[in-house]
């Protein structure tokens, strides 16, 4: 049985056109990952299976009001983040 979590999907497909408007963020590797957790933390999760027959329920899964609130959510996690990169930390230890 293979069990996916959905959400993490339209997260990460949101993230670089929501990072786009925000010149100033930081887009490393590490400042991309703190805004899609951020993010996904506050969304409610998706489940649902690997296989094939799941693409009809994905695409039922994307209603417009799960886009906004996701784009929200990115748009929050990016303020804080920007705020506060954690980016220089992992690198001194
Ligand atoms: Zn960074």
């Amino acid at each position: 049985m293979e069990l996916k979590n959905y959400m993490e999907t339209l997260v990460l497909e949101q993230l670089d056109s929501v990072l786009a408007k925000y010149p100033d963020c930081c887009k490393c590797e590490r400042c991309r990952q703190d805004i899609a957790i951020l993010a996904l933390n506050n969304l409610p999760p998706k489940y649902i299976s690997s296989n094939k027959g799941s693409l009809f329920m994905k695409l039922q899964t994307m209603s417009m009001e799960k886009s906004i609130q996701i784009v929200e959510q990115l748009a929050k996690a990016i303020e804080i983040v920007k705020k506060n990169p954690r980016h220089g930390e992992s690198e001194r230890v």
